[in-house]
């Protein structure tokens, strides 16, 4: 970290500032140029707040990191990709995987026919929604505790481990049998309950706020990690821009850049990203054509009448056609998928 302080400050006030940066227990590193000093800070500067230093001292000019504040999920301090292992799936290491399923959970007979039928397609996670984080309080939250039981009996059928997403820390006892905890969106700063999730053993599903920075997205992925739990991924599922066209603007560049940064494995949600059904195929080719480990894909058995998100849900078949396309890019990129 790096404090460029104002043009003409007297020796007294440089030393009165670096003896405080040096009694908090950094070393100092002093660049005197011909108009500006610099300071440098030497050390675990993660727990500093830049913008506070500034704001406190009269003589600072600016600062700046020169080192990334996330420690854990940073790549300089864990240089090989993480593996993550559901059961015999993995992701991460060259593997990749399709994550697919309804967004929400609606009967046993609709997670049935679409577990059934993702898996044909070779998706090798099932996913569903049992408790909904929805925009208008009236629409269809879920079906709650019923959702997990009906995802557990699709994944008896068929081997699928499952994926759900949780709202709240009070429902961790209700995800025992869920294999992935996803953490939504909405929830991707909601820090108690990055807490508890980190200190489950279970891998977690982390995506990107909608208004989210990459460094604030990596940072939320450092809370889970610095609670023990180190099988994280990160989702990008787009973000919101002036563009109204589609839901949210799918962040391409996030993805190379979060493995550059990172070494968790990063996946793709195409459907969310853009809302539209007919884009869910060419921004799932785009997501593998940089570097994505995987991709999540809302399906449904029957999208028109889907009580969540029908008009970015593939049909069945929509699905098996788009699989038999991936898999061969998916190979180009010398991936592995299941
Ligand atoms: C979802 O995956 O069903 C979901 C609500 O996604 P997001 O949190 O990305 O909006
Ligand atoms: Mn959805």
């Amino acid at each position: 970290m790096v404090f460029v302080l104002k043009p003409r400050v007297s020796q007294e006030k440089i030393g009165l500032f670096i003896r405080k940066l040096e009694a908090e227990g950094y070393s100092t590193f002093i660049s005197t140029g011909t108009e500006h000093t610099v300071v440098c800070l030497i050390g675990n500067t993660a727990r500093i707040d830049v913008d506070a230093i500034v704001e406190n001292n009269d003589i600072v000019e600016y600062g700046k990191r020169v080192t990334e504040p996330y420690k854990a999920v940073n790549r300089t301090v864990h240089p090989d990709d993480t593996l993550i292992q559901i059961g015999s799936v993995a992701i991460g290491q060259g593997f990749f995987q399709v994550i697919s399923g309804p967004c929400s959970v609606e009967s046993q007979e609709q997670v049935m026919e679409v577990a059934k039928s993702v898996k044909q397609s070779g998706a090798s996670i099932l996913r569903g929604g049992a408790f909904k984080p929805r925009t208008s309080p009236y629409a269809f939250r879920g079906l709650q505790e019923t959702g997990i039981d009906f995802l557990v009996e699709a994944r008896k059928e068929t081997g699928l481990p499952i994926i759900s997403e949780i709202m709240n820390h009070t429902q961790l006892p209700l995800f025992e049998e869920v294999d992935i905890i996803q953490i939504g969106a909405r929830n991707m700063q909601n820090f108690d309950l990055l807490r508890e999730v980190g200190r489950c053993k279970k891998p977690v599903l982390l995506k990107r706020g909608l208004c989210n920075t990459i460094e604030e997205f990596l940072l939320s992925a450092e809370h889970i990690m610095s609670e023990g739990n180190t099988q994280v991924i990160l989702c990008e599922r787009g973000i919101r821009t002036f563009e109204t066209m589609t839901r949210n603007t799918l962040d391409l560049s996030a993805i190379p850049l979060l493995k550059q940064k990172s070494h968790l494995p990063v996946i793709v949600d195409p459907s969310h990203a853009a809302g539209i059904r007919s884009l869910v195929a060419p921004l799932s080719r785009a997501a593998i054509a940089v570097g994505a480990d995987g991709l999540m894909i809302e399906t449904h058995n029957n999208p028109a009448e889907a009580l969540c998100d029908g008009a970015q849900s593939l049909d069945l078949i929509q699905f098996a056609e788009l699989m038999t396309d991936l898999r061969q890019r998916v190979a180009f990129e010398g991936k592995k998928m299941a």
